[in-house]
């Protein structure tokens, strides 16, 4: 059975969400510089960054 590997995947997606919270996953930010959604991340430093043109923000 393959279930243990689902059951994984779904743990990190659940304590992703416990952290950041639905609203702050749900309103998805802008790159000021290309105007594309930028990913958020919660590790290290709270920040949003750009995968196109590497633009970071840090969020305090
Ligand atoms: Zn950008």
């Amino acid at each position: 059975m393959s279930q243990s590997q689902k059951r994984k995947t779904g743990k990190k997606i659940h304590t992703y969400y416990d952290i950041s919270g639905e609203k702050l996953v749900r309103r998805l930010k802008k790159c000021p510089r290309c105007g594309v959604f930028m990913a958020f991340h919660k590790v290290n430093k709270t920040r949003w960054s750009c995968g196109k043109c590497s633009y970071t923000e840090y969020v305090s």
